[in-house]
Formats: C-alpha cells, sequence, structure tokens
C-alpha cells in the first residue's frame, strides 16, 4: 500500500471517530442513551488512536508500546476508584491530559528551533501556557477534593491582582518568544510561570466549588488539546479539543446557573470561606424522629411519593436498597417518582448515573422544574442524603451563601422525611430549616441500612 493511500485511510478513520465523538456527546444528553454514547465515545477514541498509530511516519514502536504500557498502569485503577471519588479522578486525568498537551508543544518548540515561524510561535506557546496552569490547577482542584489539601479558600489581600500579573507575565513571555523564538531560555521560564499560576487560580477557590471548577479546566484541556492539533496539523485532534472544550464550558455554565451563581463568583468569589453567622441561627431548635416502623407505616399509606436522592445516598451507595423501595411501594399501589436536582451530588448528573445503575425506569426521574409545581400535591417527599439541594433559606434567606440557588421544594409537601446520619450540614456548611418544620420528620441513620429497615417493615407489615 502506497503512502497516500495510507494516509486517505488515516484521515477516513478520524473523520469516522469525529462523527462518533459528536454522537457520543448527543447520547451523553439523557439517561436513555447514555450508555450507547459512552461506547460511542470510546470506539471514537480508540480508532483515533489506531489510526494515529497507523502513521508511516512513525519509525519506531519500542517508546509509544513503553508510554501506553505505563498509561495502562496509571489509568487502570484510576478506571477502577469508587463514585464518590469520580470528581477527583476526573480532574486527575484533566491534569494528565493537560501535561501531555503541553509536553508535546514543549518538545515541538524544540524540534523546530531555531526557526519557528510567529503563528506556530503563537499556538506553540497558547497551548503550552494553557495546557501547565491546567495541570497544576487540576491537580490542587483532586488534592482539595480528596481532602489532601485544604478544601477552605486560601485568600490574601491583593490576591486578584497577583495572580493576574503572574498570567500577565507569562503571556508577555509568550509574545517576546513570538518575535525572538531563538531566545531559548526565555521558554522553560515561561512554562514555570504558567505552572505557578495554575497553582494560584485554584487555591483561592473553596472545595464546594471544585466540580465546576474542574468543568472549567476540562474546556482549558481541550482548548489546550485543539491548539496542539493546529500545531501537529492534526484534524481529529482540532475537532476532539474543540468539542471537549466547548462542552467543559457548557457544563460549567449550566452548574453555575443552577447553583445561581456567576463564573466570577466561582472563579473569585472565595465561596465556603467560613461563615460568620447572624447570631439567630444559633438559638436551640428542636426536630422530630422517627422510626423505620413509623416511615414504612407513613410511606405505605401515601399515594404519590417523592424521592430526592443526593449526595448521601452516593456516599452510602443506597441505591439499590432504593430501588427495592420503588419496588416494594410500586407495587402497593403508591406513585413513586424521583425528583432530581441538577447539582446534587458532587458531579452533574451523579444521581441519573447511580439510579440508573439501579435500573430504576428513566422516566419516573424527573428534573426539578418538572416536580417542582408537584410538591403540594406529594404526600411524602423522601430526602435520601440530600441537604443543600433542598434547603428553603435559598429561597428566604438573603443572607445565606446558597441565597438563590434553584431547589427542590419539598418543604411544600404534605410531609418530608429526611435520612441522614446525624444534623450535620451538607457541603455548602450551613444549617437547613427544612429539619425544623412541623411536618418533617428526620430519619436518622446511614441511608443504606435505613433504606433497607424500611422495605423490610413494608414487608413484614403487609
Ligand atoms: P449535600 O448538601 O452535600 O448533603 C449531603 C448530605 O448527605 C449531608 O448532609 C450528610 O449528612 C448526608 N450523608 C452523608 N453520608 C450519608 C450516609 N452514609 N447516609 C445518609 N446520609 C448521608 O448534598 P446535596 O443535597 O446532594 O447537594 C450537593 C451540594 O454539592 C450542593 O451544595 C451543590 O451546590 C454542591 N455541588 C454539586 C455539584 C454537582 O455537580 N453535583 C457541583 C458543584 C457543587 P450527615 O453527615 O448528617 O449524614
Amino acid at each position: 500500500m502506497n503512502p497516500l493511500t495510507a494516509q486517505q485511510l488515516i484521515d477516513l478513520a478520524y473523520i469516522i471517530a469525529v462523527a462518533l465523538f459528536i454522537l457520543a456527546l448527543k447520547w451523553l444528553s439523557s439517561p436513555a442513551s447514555a450508555r450507547r454514547g459512552v461506547l460511542a465515545g470510546e470506539i471514537g477514541a480508540a480508532l483515533a488512536v489506531v489510526a494515529t498509530l497507523c502513521n508511516y511516519e512513525i519509525i519506531d514502536y519500542k517508546w509509544i508500546i513503553a508510554a501506553l504500557a505505563v498509561g495502562a498502569v496509571v489509568g487502570v485503577p484510576l478506571g477502577l476508584v469508587h463514585m464518590t471519588a469520580v470528581p477527583q479522578r476526573t480532574a486527575l486525568s484533566h491534569a494528565f491530559g493537560a501535561l501531555a498537551a503541553a509536553m508535546i508543544g514543549i518538545a515541538e518548540y524544540y524540534v523546530r528551533l531555531p526557526h519557528v515561524a510567529k503563528f506556530e510561535m503563537v499556538e506553540i506557546s497558547l497551548e503550552v501556557i494553557i495546557g501547565s496552569l491546567t495541570f497544576t490547577g487540576s491537580l490542587i482542584a483532586a488534592g482539595k477534593l480528596q481532602e489532601i489539601l485544604p478544601q477552605r479558600p486560601i485568600t490574601y489581600k491583593g490576591q486578584n491582582i497577583v495572580s493576574l500579573s503572574v498570567l500577565g507575565a507569562a503571556v508577555l513571555m509568550a509574545l517576546w518568544l513570538v518575535f525572538h523564538p531563538e531566545q531559548a531560555r526565555l521558554f522553560p521560564a515561561m512554562v514555570v510561570v504558567s505552572l505557578v499560576f495554575g497553582v494560584m487560580l485554584v487555591t483561592p477557590i473553596g472545595g464546594a466549588d471544585m466540580p465546576t471548577v474542574i468543568s472549567l479546566l476540562n474546556s482549558y484541556a481541550g482548548l489546550s488539546a485543539a491548539l496542539l492539533g493546529f500545531v501537529l496539523n492534526n484534524k481529529a485532534l482540532v475537532v476532539a479539543g474543540a468539542l471537549d472544550g466547548s462542552s467543559g464550558f457548557i457544563l460549567s455554565v449550566i452548574m453555575c446557573k443552577a447553583m445561581n451563581r456567576s463564573f466570577t463568583n466561582v472563579m473569585f468569589g472565595a465561596f465556603g470561606q467560613v461563615q460568620v453567622s447572624a447570631g439567630a441561627a444559633q438559638e436551640e431548635r428542636t426536630v422530630r424522629s422517627a422510626s423505620a416502623e413509623e416511615a414504612a407505616a407513613i410511606l405505605g399509606n401515601a399515594n404519590a411519593v417523592v424521592i430526592v436522592p443526593g449526595y448521601g445516598m452516593a456516599v452510602a451507595q443506597a441505591q439499590h436498597k432504593v430501588r427495592e423501595l420503588y419496588d416494594t411501594l410500586t407495587k402497593r399501589g403508591v406513585d413513586v417518582k424521583f425528583g432530581i436536582h441538577p447539582v446534587a451530588g458532587r458531579m452533574p448528573g451523579h444521581m441519573n448515573v447511580l439510579l440508573a445503575e439501579a435500573d430504576i425506569p428513566y422516566d419516573k426521574l424527573v428534573d426539578m422544574d418538572a416536580i417542582n409545581p408537584e410538591f403540594p400535591q406529594t404526600d411524602v417527599a423522601l430526602v435520601i442524603g440530600a441537604n443543600d439541594v433542598t434547603n428553603p433559606a435559598a429561597k428566604t434567606d438573603q443572607g445565606s451563601p446558597i441565597y438563590g440557588m434553584p431547589i427542590l421544594e419539598v418543604d411544600k409537601a404534605r410531609t418530608v422525611m429526611v435520612i441522614k446520619r446525624s444534623m450535620s450540614p451538607g457541603f455548602a456548611g450551613i444549617d437547613n430549616p427544612l429539619y425544623y418544620l412541623d411536618r418533617t420528620l428526620m430519619l436518622f441513620g446511614d441511608a443504606k441500612v435505613f433504606v433497607g429497615d424500611i422495605v423490610r417493615e413494608l414487608a413484614g407489615g403487609h
């Protein structure tokens, strides 16, 4: 086969891979087609890798095989982490992706020295700056989520100005290099300054905002890959990077909207700093608690139940028990639906993924805007390990850090039951007035154990 035909085959494989990436994104947007979406993405990525490995310019596979082996050794355990660790795992994969892009950009610069065309130098510099800051920024984000680093925002006076000056320094060095690419000593300095900026960018942001930051870093990693595609003249990389970059950006916007926060507030607002309470909140208030037996009796007599899952269901891995509860209640003729908040859990779609894993029918998962008008006609809102996404303070307390965040209006249901282990706050670190309402019953315990107990009571008492 002559090289031209091989190249045409590679290009064809790239086109198919890109089409599969686009289909993957489309299918991933609905739980019903998400599995197909994942498969399409995987096949597309495999096809792109194989096509690249067929490039006739490769003269030796030794190092490629070694790198593939190292990647597999790191990647396989990363793929097996517990569901609750997926946000930090995602941050790590962005870090690795960005590091790879930055290193290839660095290599391309030295390979092309001393004659780097101005436009090429613009591409390389931008790509290396974005790749480097995404690498360190993602590592800090992963460290915060894994709680190796402090979750609280670390800030000091004049921080934004200092950080922006550091970024400005990297950009100035890049500009200088565009006109004087042969000044090779400046290049590593630009890389180091970009790495430092990545740390400065993410350190002042609180742990609660890390999922949004990760999706923004995802878009940076995509942008860096797209720029690398221009440097390497690889069209598949340009398109895949652009898809990655834009989808990450759209996701960040969706998350900001769901929390009623602006981008600047997430990036520069130091959300999650210790709040100075207004004082009134400190007064002693009582809650009513109930046993699994009492909860089962109330649920068994209800006509309409809305289950609201949150991060605690993920921690307890209670989704299969929740499925049993759904089955038991449905068999008794109770209408059971699930109210899904867009930022319940620790990553977008977290609840959909868990409930889909437990084979809950997709049409029973109802989005926040659609389920909210139904709460006044709901007999029981059963909150399982959710907290912030049900907090009425988001609507009423202007001083609350989550003020304005749309919530699931469970407080409008006739009875509210909340399964959680204690009175501890959720991710935003604030008290929830829902728990002190007259019609709220607290069901203290681990979500998996408590739901299991309710199912047993329902079965026994029938
Ligand atoms: P949450 O407010 O963090 O509350 C989770 C609750 O689960 C806690 O109050 C905890 O109380 C309980 N819990 C933990 N382990 C449990 C267990 N084993 N059994 C029973 N309960 C358990 O969670 P959420 O309501 O899902 O809200 C998500 C939060 O994350 C929001 O503040 C949201 O803005 C933020 N966030 C999410 C995303 C996203 O993409 N999903 C992105 C950015 C930010 P106990 O300790 O008392 O048990």
